[in-house]
């Protein structure tokens, strides 16, 4: 018998959002330990650097006294992470429609790059599908409310850019 001891949840979380609070809310339950583990992801350009994207979901973990949540961050591959960590069990969050060609390609590309990888998915929670970092950066950018959408520590961080960048 195998016991899995830590779930690794990988992505971009530029911004970390209620959606992926979701994720993390529902694994930490489920398994002893879950790493949020913010990648690199050549495909999109980034709003907020690595270390503002890790200290963003540290806070939000922190404040709803999530203790067996870790965040760390890799700038290669994923499996690269694993296989250094000693994990091999990867995470990912399904919305209803598009995600699922995308989740299904990397996790046979994962596999493919290291057999021992394996990928479990979750199903979003119906109140927070709509819900994406680009969307919550296009609201924030537009001045609205951003409070069920993300962490507090997310709508403070996203506000303060914003008015920086229209003030001056
Ligand atoms: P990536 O760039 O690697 O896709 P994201 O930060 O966009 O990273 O998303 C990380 C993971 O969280 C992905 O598996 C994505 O499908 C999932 N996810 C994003 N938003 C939601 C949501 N609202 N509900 C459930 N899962 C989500």
């Amino acid at each position: 018998m195998s016991v899995v001891e830590t779930v690794v949840y990988p992505g971009s979380f530029d911004p970390v959002t209620e959606g992926h609070m979701d994720i993390v809310a529902r694994a930490r339950r489920i398994f002893p330990k879950v790493v949020v583990l913010v990648a690199y992801n050549a495909s999109k350009t980034g709003f907020f650097t690595f270390e503002q994207r890790v200290a963003l979901i540290r806070e939000s973990v922190e404040e709803r006294g999530w203790d067996n949540v870790s965040v760390e961050s890799h700038p290669g591959l994923v499996v690269d992470y694993l296989k250094a960590c000693g994990h091999r069990l990867l995470l990912r969050g399904l919305r209803a429609g598009g995600d699922f060609e995308h989740e299904f390609s990397i996790s046979l590309m994962n596999r493919r790059l290291w057999p021992e990888a394996d990928t479990v998915y979750l199903p979003t929670r119906e109140d927070v599908m709509g819900i994406s970092s680009s969307l919550v950066r296009e609201v924030a950018r537009l001045g609205g409310e951003l409070d069920e959408f993300v962490p507090a520590p997310v709508a403070r961080a996203l506000r303060s850019h914003f008015e920086r960048t229209t003030h001056g």
